[in-house]
């Protein structure tokens, strides 16, 4: 199966969760908003100074020479105005308003004051240093959709228009457990025979970036009674199953088993590297992602389908990761029928072209290269490449963020 089959698949079972929460702005940071944000108000509410200056009538100023006009008033940001004395100006700060019968406002260092009276000279126009009404928001516009992940600036905008709550989606629940009996908790002494657990860290914090709940389940004996029960009690507390290892097609790999009947499963193999099988059903109604045990493969296979599916659940209209063009620095000769996913660094030369290059071990069991990389690139099935060539990255601020 290729990769966006088993996307296309995937997304088609992701149902945004329906419980809402109403949040305080600074809790909203990071969440999904659940509708849609529309403004009662303008902002800014009434035309207002962009600059120190003096707010005049621009019909007042000749055309050629200096004019000069009497000072009748002084407006400070906060204060309301009075309208202007026709023939004169107004001493007005940056964010108060204009006053009726001032068109303009002449920048402070662009005019001289003597005594009482301001000199100006043109040129000048109506609008002149005005920040109009509504010219950020008009009132009865939508600020922000519904199905964007809430960052700091869509708070200010919010808190803009007199929000101080929104509507977010709950995080969504998602258990984790690791499969293995060679898996030993870090911090314990390693015995022989055995290695450290690493994707449950990998998870997590995965997990964490994608602001879920994790509820985890541990490590997992490799044997199918452990293996059912442990299922059973994760799909009655979560939204979703997340494991990793035991997927594959030896004796020693339990998961499919226990899920089939428990639930149902499909078991693909995707024509990508590093991932290659992958288990995706259902416990009960809860969904199911067994992801293979290889550390890099649970990386590569949790960012390309399990993100995805988080997302649409969590109620985000875009869930793909954008990628970008860059200059590959290697060369990738032998072509395969797996779409590859290399872990990569971005530099940018003398030139100011931004090139990637690739970790030397790009084995799915090599960790090191997905904590050295910036981001993954993706070269498509049958594919070579040759330095020079432009090829599709996708960062991990992308995935992570
Ligand atoms: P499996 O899919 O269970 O056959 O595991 C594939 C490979 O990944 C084996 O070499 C496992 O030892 C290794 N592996 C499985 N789970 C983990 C884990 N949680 N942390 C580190 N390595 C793992
Ligand atoms: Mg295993």
């Amino acid at each position: 199966m290729t990769v966006d089959d088993a996307l296309a698949l995937i997304l088609r079972k992701a149902v945004p969760l329906d419980e809402i929460e109403n949040l305080d702005l600074p809790r909203a940071l990071g969440r999904v908003l659940a509708q849609p944000q529309i403004s009662t108000l303008n902002v800014p509410p009434a035309d207002n100074s962009a600059m120190d200056g003096d707010a005049l009538a621009s019909g007042n100023i000749a055309t050629d020479g200096e004019t000069r006009l009497r000072v009748s008033r002084r407006i400070a940001a906060g204060q309301t105005s009075q309208p202007l004395i026709p023939g004169t100006a107004a001493r007005i700060f940056t964010g108060a308003p204009i006053p009726l019968g001032a068109d303009c406002v002449v920048m402070q260092e662009h005019c001289r004051v003597e005594d009482d009276t301001v000199i100006i000279s043109p040129p000048l126009h109506a609008g002149q240093n005005i920040r109009a009404r509504g010219e950020d928001v008009k009132s009865g516009v939508t600020i922000i959709d519904a199905g964007i992940k809430l960052r700091p600036q869509d708070l200010g905008l919010a808190a803009s228009i007199g929000l101080a709550r929104l509507p977010v989606y709950r995080p969504l629940r998602v258990a984790i457990f690791c499969t293995g009996d060679e898996l030993t908790a870090p911090g314990t002494d390693l015995m022989p025979g055995k290695i450290y657990n690493a994707n449950r860290y990998t998870l997590t914090g995965l997990l964490q970036a994608l602001h879920c709940e994790v509820i985890d389940f541990g490590i997992v004996p490799d044997n199918l009674a452990a293996t059912r029960t442990v299922l059973a009690a994760a799909a009655q507390q979560s939204d979703l199953i997340i494991t990793s290892g035991g997927v594959s097609v030896g004796d020693e790999d339990h998961v499919k088993a226990a899920v089939a009947t428990l639930g149902q499963i499909d078991m693909w193999r995707i024509a990508m590297k590093p991932g290659k099988p992958l288990a995706f059903g259902s416990v009960g109604t809860t969904p199911f992602f067994g992801l293979p045990g290889n550390p890099v493969s649970v990386f590569a296979t949790f960012c390309l389908f399990a993100r995805p599916f988080i997302l649409r659940r969590q109620g985000m209209v875009q869930t793909l990761p954008q990628s970008v063009l860059v200059h590959a620095d290697f060369d990738w000769l032998q072509s395969g029928n797996r779409r590859e996913y290399l872990r990569a660094r971005l530099h940018t030369g003398a030139d100011g072209v931004t090139r990637a290059v690739i970790y030397p071990n790009q084995s799915s069991a090599a960790l090191t290269s997905v904590s050295w990389a910036h981001g993954l690139i993706c070269i498509a099935e049958g594919t070579t490449v040759q330095r020079g060539q432009m090829v599709s990255f996708i960062p991990f601020n992308e995935l992570l963020a």
